[in-house]
């Protein structure tokens, strides 16, 4: 029997209870059945399509297992949003705005997880991959890290005391704004801010500035400077704001591209200027800004990682 140790750091799991996630994304949902990312005993991907024919055969899925796996002991949904998470809100659990058609005002939570005799945890994409690195990946042990994603969007989960960072709702670090490099004056491609770093840094604002798909731009292209110094911008902001012990940084922008994460870290540094000593404080800039360590599985691990959470929360309530 394993134990596991949570990212709250508080609680020790007697088992590894068989846990259900659905990770919703913007072009498919993955489900998974499994104790985590080494114990995968199921996983269906279903094509984002209508909202309603999606989430039926999601529930389909969800359903299935119950008659042969015996069911789950927690549900987690990990989601693209923005969401509403505000405890006790009337729309809580619902996708409040994405220019995905169909799906804004959705109400994952309550289709999916609501009539579900289990605990049900849902929270960002990101947020739920961040934990899942935390739980089984490469920040393993920290209850103080961020995860980086760039890719369609820039997605940051802010990890601090063991919890997504929230407040009035969960943080959106990808639209942050940041200062531009010396006389770069494109002007990004955020429909609401131009150059906030989504604009400027994400797979599709980069293929915009490069006149080709993001994929194939080639190594030596110009547009790289000012990508790795926006991600730069965003290191330094996440270091000064809540002390991480590491950052990750992937996604399909940055994943398999070890002289981008390179140019970002010399970035960073750059940035820093000497401010303060990141030898001392992190161990060097190489063992402080890392790729993750959970790959393909990041995503529909992060809806483990929720689901996990939930059983934590549910063992706390009944004083377990
Ligand atoms: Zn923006």
């Amino acid at each position: 029997m394993k134990y596991e140790s949570s990212v709250d750091g508080s609680v020790s799991e007697p088992s590894n209870p068989l846990l259900a996630g659905v990770e919703l994304g913007g072009t498919k949902c993955v489900c998974i059945l499994g104790s985590g990312p080494d114990d995968v005993r199921d996983q269906v991907s279903i094509p984002t399509g209508e909202r309603n024919s999606t989430l039926d055969r999601i529930n389909s899925v969800l359903d299935s297992w119950r008659d042969t796996h015996g069911g789950f002991a927690a549900l987690g949904l990990a989601s693209f949003g923005p969401l509403d998470l505000r405890p006790g809100s009337k729309t809580y659990g619902h996708i409040t705005s994405t220019p995905k058609r169909g799906w804004k005002g959705s109400d994952i939570y309550g289709r999916l997880g609501g009539h579900r005799n289990v605990p049900v945890q849902i929270n960002t994409d990101v947020n739920g991959a961040a934990l899942a690195e935390g739980r089984w990946g490469a920040a393993r042990g920290l209850d103080d890290f961020a995860y980086i994603t760039v890719g369609t969007g820039i997605g940051v989960g802010l990890i601090v005391a063991g919890r997504a960072v929230s407040g009035c709702n969960h943080t959106e670090l990808g639209h942050i704004r940041i200062a531009r490099l010396s006389g770069d004056t494109w002007p990004g491609i955020c429909q609401f801010h131009g150059d906030c770093l989504e604009g400027l840094a994400s797979g599709p604002a980069i293929g915009a500035r490069a006149g080709m798909p993001g994929g194939e731009v080639p190594v030596d292209s110009a547009v790289w400077e000012p990508v790795s110094h926006a991600l730069g911008q965003l290191l330094h902001t996440l270091l000064l704001a809540t002390a991480p012990k590491r950052i990750l940084i992937g996604g399909g922008v940055v994943g398999g591209r070890p002289e981008l994460l390179s140019q970002v870290r010399a970035q960073f540094v750059k940035s820093l200027n000497g401010y303060l000593d990141l030898d001392d404080l992190t161990g060097g800039v190489d063992a402080y800004v890392v790729p993750p360590g959970l790959g393909a599985l990041a995503g529909p691990s992060g809806a483990l990682a929720l689901a996990a959470d939930a059983v934590s929360v549910a063992n706390k309530r009944a004083g377990c």
